[in-house]
């Protein structure tokens, strides 16, 4: 006997049957289909009465591709008590806070993440360790820091850097980029969470957006804003954005100029409704009245973004597993996405292949096809009827290794 212990997997080999298949891809569920899964991958899809052998019977369950969250924050702290005792852990404690995070958004759903803020270079470290199996956590799309303006939105946490002039945005985004960071993080205007502005504040010069954006683009990074109002939307667009995250006062002209950019819209339509978040965080009560005062501007917003045929992306800002109004955050950003006016399947693209085709990720995430990770979540009723079937996620796989199959384990 050995005495070894190896570290988590973290890919598997698979063959699943006995289920629905809403591939990410057809806008209808399938049926009749088995999954085979190689080494993580899915090595084929065949007709369930090939298979013979030891399979995983899903029980008639809906399986989709796990779902892709492109604005998470593990060390998210707002202002507040709860936030606060986030900001007071040492780096040490911070890793091991995100690290459980980590964990948590896995097994609520999400098995990608786009982190857009993140304090300390943490970020880097919980994707080391999980990549090597030392943790259990979503695959991490990154871009470290966020870059802001001398006391802009989000100055007063170590998740942000402030810069001020060209020069100084140039170097920050090398600064990312340096430390490995996926993506670049902007942010263009005020938000909900700074004492000292407001959602329309205005924060970067044309200048500080033109060189973050070509510098970025220079290195083969993206660059997404933190972004409200519709005008400095407008002229980072002109400059080359990548992706506007909240956009809480988007104009019809100016989601038209988005469409024809081709600029994504990750509009986090829970942050304006989050009263019960913000309780449980002890957030104080002007940033509480700020937010939710925001959320019908936003909505309509939204619905601006969808008449001109803005891609919109799947992006929660708080907490994907957080307990909330019955479900999960990530879960009821879905369930806001569709009540505000895009249809069930086109929700599920837009947490799935959407964000993959965006992360330049598609060829590994974001459907269920052969030569893309087994990275999948399954639920009895049918997702494409729905976002409200998210609610019942009972099975979770990334890279062919089961990490949550509720069914099984209440046996
Ligand atoms: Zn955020």
């Amino acid at each position: 006997m050995s005495g070894a212990v190896p570290p988590l997997p973290t890919r598997g080999d698979a063959v699943l049957t006995n289920l629905r298949l809403v591939d990410g891809v057809d806008p209808e569920p399938q049926d009749g289909l088995a999954i085979v899964v190689r080494d993580g991958v899915v090595e084929a899809l065949v007709p369930a009465a090939e298979v013979s052998g030891e399979a995983l019977d899903l029980g008639g369950a809906h399986v989709m591709p796990g779902l892709i969250n492109m604005h998470t924050h593990f060390s998210l702290s707002l202002p507040g008590a709860g936030g606060d005792a986030v900001s007071a852990l040492d780096p040490h404690e911070l890793a091991l806070y995100m690290a459980d995070g980590a964990r948590r958004t896995l097994l609520s759903g999400v098995t990608t993440v786009r982190c857009v803020a993140e304090k300390s270079g943490a970020d880097f470290a919980l994707r080391r360790a999980i990549e090597a199996g030392h943790v259990p956590g979503p695959r991490i799309f990154t871009a470290g820091k966020a870059l802001c303006c001398t006391g802009g939105h989000g100055h007063d946490a170590d998740d942000t850097l402030e810069c001020d002039g060209a020069d100084a945005f140039a170097r920050g985004v090398r600064s990312q980029v340096k430390a490995g960071a996926d993506l670049i993080k902007l942010m263009i205007s005020g938000g909900i969470a700074g004492e000292n502005e407001q959602i329309t504040t205005p924060q970067l010069t044309r200048d500080e957006m033109a060189a973050a954006i070509s510098t970025a683009h220079a290195w083969g990074r993206k660059v997404t804003a933190h972004a409200g109002p519709a005008a400095i939307i407008a002229e980072a667009v002109e400059l080359g954005l990548d992706c506007v995250e909240h956009g809480y006062e988007l104009t019809p002209a100016v989601a038209q100029l988005m469409a024809e950019h081709g600029v994504a819209l990750v509009p986090t339509l829970v942050v304006t409704r989050a009263g019960a978040f913000f309780d449980d965080l002890g957030v104080p009560r002007w940033m509480q009245e700020r937010s939710l005062n925001a959320g019908l501007r936003h909505l309509e917003s939204y619905r601006h973004a969808l008449d001109a045929g803005v891609e919109v992306l799947l992006g929660s800002d708080m907490p994907p597993f957080w307990d909330f109004e019955g479900t999960s955050a990530v879960v009821r950003e879905l369930e806001h996405m569709q009540a505000g006016g895009l249809a069930a399947s086109d929700v599920i693209r837009a947490a799935t292949a959407g964000p993959a085709r965006w992360l330049d990720a598609d060829d590994r995430v974001g459907t269920i096809q052969p030569g893309r990770f087994a990275d999948l979540i399954a639920m009895p009723d049918d997702p494409t009827a729905g976002m409200a079937a998210l609610r019942g996620i009972h099975f979770v796989m990334k890279g062919g290794v089961v990490v949550r199959d509720d069914e099984r384990l209440a046996r």
